[in-house]
């Protein structure tokens, strides 16, 4: 009835091979209602929306080919369900819930993200207010920290793989689609040409060596994306967006940023940066003084999120009260149970815009 466990092993670096959960055979069609509600639809997967016929319990279906491109693809597949299952505790990463297995193809049977891609809210007309969006950042930095901490790197963080658990009100962040995730470490050096290229860092383009700052530079440009609607890098086509990214060739132009708080410009000015070893990790944005500006106070909504108290152990402080949020040096200064901060401490000076 189901398979468990007995999965080959890949020969290529950074794949896992090794699941827990039980890869059933005995048809989706009879545990699920799978509705005509497309969720999305990428080269190789698309997704819909289904519901539990035990529980009436929405889910999402992601149904992936097996093979792809003439090639056998099931390892790719089950390296996919080994990552959503080492993030299971990670509450930043959709859950997945069930797997099964068809002729040509597996099913992920994922928890329900209702409110959609952030990739919507950077595209609208009607824009998120800068605290909505430290607060995504805030729990998308969390989700990538703690994947991080196990050493996954994510290698397709883009708004369109940041979904929202509700639209109205807007709810918290779901990273999803591992399926170019991989493992760090274990022996062989990571060099891939993997991504998308309007979010991909030089490095990945450079074909140098794949670390955690690589998704690093993704949350620079998700952040620019949020904040302006427009897209960094994006040229008119495939080839200069490829030129635009190994130049870094990103404008911080008055228009795009009208409004736009000077922290705001320093936190993805740090981000975007050529040199992997030079961005700030996970954690040393999770200190940055943008993201909690405003997070707290008697008009705004509890954060959801805390800075961590020590940025190397990754442990979530108590909110810190600060002065007047506005005020860099009052931040800096007059909290001394803020985290200390090694790229962020110079705030630039200078005029950003
Ligand atoms: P692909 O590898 O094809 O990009 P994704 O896992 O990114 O596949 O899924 C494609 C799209 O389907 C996502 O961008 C999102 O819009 C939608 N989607 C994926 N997972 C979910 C989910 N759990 N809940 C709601 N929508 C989802
Ligand atoms: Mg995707």
């Amino acid at each position: 009835m189901s398979r468990k466990r007995s999965e080959s092993k890949s020969s290529q670096p950074g794949l896992l091979t090794e699941i827990q959960t039980p890869i059933r055979t005995d048809g989706l069609d009879s545990h699920y209602h799978i509705t005509s509600d497309e969720l999305g639809r990428g080269k190789f997967a698309v997704v819909k929306k289904c519901v539990e016929k035990s529980t009436g319990k929405e889910y999402a279906a992601k149904f992936l080919k097996k093979r792809r491109r003439g090639r056998d693809c099931r390892v790719e597949i089950v390296h996919e369900v080994a990552v959503l299952e080492s993030a299971r505790w990670n509450s930043r990463v959709v859950n997945l819930h069930e797997v099964f297995e068809t002729e040509h193809e597996i099913v992920l049977v994922l928890e329900y993200a209702a409110g959609g891609e952030i990739f919507d809210h950077c595209a609208s007309e009607e824009a998120l207010t800068e605290r909505q969006i430290t607060r995504l950042l805030r729990q998308t930095l969390e989700g990538v920290h703690l994947l991080h901490q196990n050493n996954l790197v994510h290698l397709d963080l883009k708004p369109q793989n940041i979904l929202l658990t509700s639209l109205s009100p807007l709810g918290d962040i779901k990273i999803v689609d591992f399926g170019l995730s991989r493992r760090l470490g274990a022996g062989s050096e990571l060099r891939e040409i993997t991504g998308t290229p309007e979010y991909v860092a030089p490095e990945i383009l450079n074909y140098e060596p794949i670390t955690t700052a690589t998704d690093m530079w993704s949350v620079g440009v998700i952040a620019y994306m949020l904040v302006t609607g427009e897209s960094p890098f994006a040229g008119n086509d495939k080839q200069e967006t490829y030129l635009n990214v190994s130049q870094v060739n990103v404008e911080y132009c008055k228009e795009a940023f009208a409004g736009v708080s000077e922290l705001a410009v320093d936190f993805i000015r740090k981000l975007l940066v050529k040199s992997a070893e030079d961005r700030p990790s996970a954690a040393d944005c999770l200190s940055h003084p943008w993201l909690w500006q405003g997070a707290w106070g008697s008009d705004s909504d509890p954060p959801l999120s805390q800075p961590p108290r020590e940025r190397s152990a990754g442990k979530w402080g108590p909110p810190i009260p600060l002065g007047n949020p506005e005020d860099k040096e009052n931040i800096l200064e007059e909290s001394p149970s803020l985290p200390k901060r090694f790229r962020f401490d110079s705030l630039a000076g200078e005029s950003v815009l």
